[in-house]
C-alpha cells in the first residue's frame, strides 16, 4: 500500500495544525491534549533512552584512549560551532541594530521580572553536574547528572573482563535496542503530537507584541537561518565531503520534532534514531555524542544569548565597549551549555550574559525579557531545531573521523 514518508506526513500536521488554529481560533485548543500527550511519552523514555544507550555506548568503546580521543573530537566540535553561531548574532546584532529606538515601556504588561527563576551560577551548573544520588537525578531528569554518572559507570565497565564484563555489555546493550524499539512506536506517532503541538503554538500566540519587537525577531531568525542554511551545511560538507542535503532528508523528522516540541531533550529520542537508523551511525559514536550534546552543545541558544543581550542594552541605550562584547561573546556559550534542553531555557539564561556585563539587576532589563518571553515560543522553536541540527551533525563528523563508513545508505 502506498504509504507517505513520515517526514511529509509530520509537514502536512504542521501545515494542518497552523490552518486548524487560524480556522478555529481559541477554539482549537480542544487538540492541546494529542500534543500534551506526545510530549508525555517522548520525555517518559529520555531517562532510561540516556542510561542505556550512553553507558552501552562507552563501555562498548574500550579504553580510555579511545574515550579520551572521542571526547576531544567532540568537544572541539562543539566549541567550533557554537563560537560560530555566536558570532553571526555578534555582526548581525551590530549591524541590524534591531533594539534602537524600540519602546518598552508598559509592554511587559503584568509581567513581574522577579517571578522568572533565574539562574544558578555556571560554576554552581558545572559543580551540580555530579549527582549526589544518581537514582533521584533520575527521578529528577536532571540530564546532566544522568550522563555524568553513565559516562563513568559505563567506563567502569570497561575495566571488568570475562563473565562480569560480557554481562553488563549484553544488558545495557540489549536495553538499548528494547528502548529503541519503544522509541519507534512513539515516533509513529509524530504527525498526531506535532498537530496538537503547532496548533497550540499558533492559537497561542498575540500579534500585537510580536509587531513591536519585529526587527528583533527578524534579527534573530535570519541569523539562525544563517547557521542553520549555510554554517552547518558547510561545516558538515568540510569535514565528511558528503552532500548536506542527504543530511537535512535523513534528520526531517527529528527537525520537524524539534521545531515543534521546543525541547532538544525531548526530540533526543527522535534525534538518536534517524542518526542511527536513517544515517548509519553507530551505537558507540551515537550514544556518546547525541545525548551530550542535546544537553550542552545549543548552537541556536547560543546565537539567542549573544544577539538578545545585545538588543536588551541596545534598547537601554547601552553602548556596550568591544571588551564587554567579547565578554557577552564569552559568557553567551556558557550560558549555551548550561541551559537546559527545555523550552525557553535560553531565555532564562540570558539573566546570566546580563550579569556578566552589569545589567542583571537593571530593572528596564527585566521588563524588556518580559516582553521577549512573550514572542520566545516561534524563535524558541527554530533555536531548538538549529540545537538538533548541529548535535546530529557533530554525530556525523565523530563518526567520519572515526573511519565509520556506508552513511546513508538509502540516499
Ligand atoms: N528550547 C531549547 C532547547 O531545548 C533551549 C532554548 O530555550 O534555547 O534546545
Amino acid at each position: 500500500m502506498f504509504k507517505l514518508k513520515l517526514h511529509w506526513q509530520v509537514f502536512i500536521a504542521m501545515a494542518l495544525g497552523i490552518l486548524f488554529a487560524l480556522i478555529m481560533g481559541e477554539r482549537s485548543t480542544v487538540v492541546t491534549p494529542l500534543g500534551t500527550i506526545f510530549m508525555r511519552l517522548l520525555k517518559m523514555i529520555i531517562v532510561p533512552l540516556i542510561i542505556f544507550s550512553i553507558t552501552s555506548g562507552v563501555a562498548s568503546l574500550g579504553d580510555s584512549k579511545t574515550l579520551g580521543r572521542m571526547g576531544a573530537k567532540t568537544f572541539g566540535y562543539y566549541f567550533l560551532t557554537s563560537f560560530l553561531a555566536i558570532i553571526t548574532g555578534l555582526l548581525l546584532t551590530n549591524i541590524i541594530k534591531p533594539g534602537v529606538g524600540v519602546e518598552f515601556s508598559g509592554m511587559g504588561g503584568d509581567f513581574d521580572p522577579a517571578s522568572l527563576n533565574k539562574p544558578d551560577s555556571l560554576a554552581g551548573i558545572l559543580i551540580r553536574m555530579i549527582p549526589l544520588n544518581p537514582i533521584k537525578a533520575a527521578a529528577d531528569g536532571d540530564m546532566l547528572g544522568i550522563i555524568f554518572w553513565s559516562i563513568l559507570f559505563g567506563f567502569s565497565i570497561t575495566r571488568l573482563s570475562g563473565k562480569p564484563q560480557e554481562f553488563f555489555i549484553n544488558f545495557f546493550g540489549y536495553g538499548f535496542k528494547a528502548m529503541m524499539k519503544l522509541t519507534q512506536g512513539i515516533i509513529a506517532l509524530l504527525p498526531i503530537g506535532v498537530f496538537g503541538l503547532i496548533t497550540t503554538a499558533v492559537a497561542n500566540s498575540g500579534i500585537d507584541v510580536f509587531k513591536a519587537v519585529g526587527k528583533y525577531i527578524i534579527t534573530i531568525f535570519i541569523g539562525l537561518s544563517f547557521h542553520f542554511l549555510v554554517i552547518l551545511p558547510l561545516v558538515f560538507f568540510i569535514f565528511t565531503r558528503i552532500s548536506p542535503l542527504k543530511h537535512w532528508k535523513a534528520m526531517a523528522s527529528a527537525f520537524a520534532t524539534a521545531f515543534s516540541t521546543s525541547s532538544s531533550g525531548a526530540t533526543l529520542p527522535v534525534t538518536i534514531d534517524c542518526i542511527e537508523n536513517n544515517v548509519g551511525v553507530s551505537n558507540r559514536t551515537t550514544s556518546f555524542v547525541l545525548p551530550l550534546g542535546a544537553t550542552i552543545n545549543m548552537d541556536g541558544t547560543a546565537l539567542y544569548e549573544c544577539a538578545g543581550v545585545l538588543f536588551i542594552s541596545q534598547a537601554l541605550g547601552i553602548d556596550l565597549s568591544i571588551s564587554q562584547q567579547v565578554v557577552v561573546v564569552l559568557t553567551a556559550f556558557l550560558a549555551s551549555v548550561g541551559a537546559a534542553a527545555v523550552p525557553s531555557a535560553g531565555l532564562v539564561m540570558i539573566f546570566i550574559v546580563l550579569g556578566a556585563v552589569g545589567l542583571g539587576d537593571h530593572p528596564g532589563a527585566g521588563v524588556i525579557v518580559g516582553t521577549m518571553l512573550a514572542v520566545d515560543r516561534p524563535l524558541d522553536m527554530y533555536r531548538t531545531m538549529v540545537n538538533v541540527a548541529s548535535d546530529s551533525i557533530g554525530a556525523v563528523v565523530v563518526a567520519k573521523s572515526e573511519g565509520e563508513s556506508n552513511l546513508y545508505p538509502n540516499n
